[in-house]
């Protein structure tokens, strides 16, 4: 039994199913729990943008927050510090005289690179870094092919973990954590931070996100629960408006707020005691997407992030500035796209039916690169996670996970996925008035019809740059 054990928290902010926190309780008579607050992750990123966004960055202080006041209701405490993890935590380990130091690992180039740093610098000291792999479903060890041989393609992969792979049991949260003495540190806020704009959803918004392990386990409870939606899961998972169309799980999720072995303990608890369908088997069928773009990016790294992807498809990308603005900004004159943009510019949110359309928008009809849009998202998002982003940004753009290389017709997805354009007019109210036909192709209306409605295409909301009408035609 060693003395001293320092929990590095990272994208794991809960005492459920924490295998690295369970791994140092075991093991040592005193914990001394760290959260870093990393100015690197608030800078600039890709193309000039912001990293996180204030939503993201609201969320993760919150998370922080929330498992400060957990791990005090144990007798613990959370130190926070705000620098550079590569420096924070060899010191922090060496000024408690730390025999180890538990952290979660996790796929991104980045943080595996940080990762390395820390414990090379541990090294140094005599301190051994032991990392835990706690945020999928299926554990690396419980795969069927080890992730570096895996298929690259979704279907085969999931039947064969499905088959043959085995989703572990989850660990309880420990009921005491001992800590020595120390200055707990205040929480930064926003400002602090650097982070600019407002973190304040917009109360059109999908659902208030708070952040932390308290607010993620009373989502779950509420949505499979209370509000007894599990039953519905897969009929209403391409829906937009309201809290219960899907399972907004995604933020805490990303955050490790929520333990994904948990959320499948409890819809397998839901089928025993309730019902089990093709709906409730569907939620798990969407975490083994999560998984499968985490063991994804794990097996090809840094080519995830190229513009080619890890297919190595030749594609000519443009960098039309003006384009990208008005597709980020939500004023394209598609307003399918535009109301999903406008969602995620005023919450931090969109449904996963929007993302696809505004990601196949942008790298298919405007044909600008893809990873403009995923630098994009990367700064907006609250659910914010490196290899669902990147992964699903590759896949709609054609160069990444699976061999299928469509575009989304938008304006037939927008009339199939919001009939009556109530989706529209709740984020561009300008259009509410309209019939849906007109609402959803505002460009085809003439000048006549303009009159009747009182709305003026070029004033009132923009004229798409291309007719959309045209352009989808010459893609067929
Ligand atoms: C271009 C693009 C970018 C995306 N970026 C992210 C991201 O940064 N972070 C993120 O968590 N999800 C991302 N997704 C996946 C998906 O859109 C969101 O997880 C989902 O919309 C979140 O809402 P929900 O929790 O209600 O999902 P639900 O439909 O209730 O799904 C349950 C859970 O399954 C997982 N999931 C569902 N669909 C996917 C998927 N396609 N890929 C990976 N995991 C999935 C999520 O963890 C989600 O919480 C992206 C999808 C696209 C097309």
């Amino acid at each position: 039994m060693s003395d001293t054990a320092l929990v590095w928290f990272r994208d794991d902010l809960r005492l459920h199913d924490n295998g690295t926190l369970a791994g140092a309780v075991a093991g040592a008579d005193r914990i001394v729990p760290l959260y870093v607050f990393d100015p690197r992750e608030y800078g600039k990123g890709m193309f000039g943008l912001p990293k996180r966004g204030p939503y993201w960055a609201r969320f993760r202080r919150e998370s922080v927050l929330d498992l400060r006041s957990s791990l005090r209701a144990r007798g613990g405490d959370l130190l926070v510090r705000h620098g550079d993890p590569r420096e924070v935590v060899p010191a922090v380990a060496g000024s408690f005289d730390a025999d180890a130091v538990h952290a979660q690992t996790k796929p991104g180039t980045e943080e595996i690179g940080t990762e390395e740093v820390v414990r090379s610098r541990l090294a140094e000291r005599g301190i051994e870094l032991e990392r835990s792999w706690t945020h999928t479903l299926y554990h690396l060890r419980d795969l069927p092919t080890p992730y570096d041989r895996i298929d690259d393609t979704f279907t085969p992969w999931r039947k064969e973990a499905e088959r043959e792979g085995s989703v572990g049991e989850t660990l309880p949260a420990p009921g005491t954590v001992p800590i020595p003495d120390f200055e707990a540190g205040d929480v930064p806020g926003l400002a602090d931070l650097g982070v600019a704009g407002s973190s304040e959803p917009d109360e059109r918004g999908v659902l208030a996100f708070e952040g932390g392990e308290t607010a993620g386990l009373e989502r779950l409870r509420g949505y499979i629960w209370e509000g007894d939606h599990l039953r519905n899961y897969r009929s209403t998972r391409n829906g937009f408006l309201g809290p219960d169309y899907s399972s907004k799980l995604s933020a805490w999720l990303a955050h490790g707020c929520l333990s994904p072995r948990h959320v499948y303990e409890e819809v397998r608890r839901y089928e025993a005691e309730r019902v089990s369908n093709e709906d409730t088997y569907w939620l798990v069928f969407e975490l083994a997407w999560r998984d499968f773009f985490q063991f994804q990016l794990l097996k090809h790294g840094a080519d995830f992030f190229t513009p080619s992807g890890i297919r190595g498809v030749e594609k000519r990308w443009r960098r039309d500035r003006e384009a990208f603005r008005r597709w980020a900004d939500g004023e394209t004159g598609v307003p399918f796209v535009d109301a999903n943009m406008r969602e995620l510019n005023a919450t931090g949110y969109m449904s996963n039916r929007g993302r696809q359309n505004v990601a196949s928008f942008l790298a298919d009809f405007l044909g600008i690169d893809w990873r403009m849009g995923a630098a994009y998202f990367e700064s907006k998002l609250v659910d914010y996670d490196v290899a669902s982003n990147w992964g699903n940004w590759a896949y709609q753009a054609g160069v990444g996970n699976d061999s299928r290389d469509n575009y989304f017709y938008v304006p037939g997805q927008a009339e199939h996925y919001d009939p009556e354009a109530a989706y529209v007019g709740h984020w561009i109210p300008e259009l509410d008035p309209l019939p849906s036909e007109y609402a959803h192709h505002p460009w085809r209306m003439s000048e006549a019809e303009q009159a009747e409605y009182d709305l003026r295409i070029g004033r009132d909301y923009p004229v798409p740059v291309v007719d959309p009408d045209e352009r989808y035609d010459e893609m067929r």
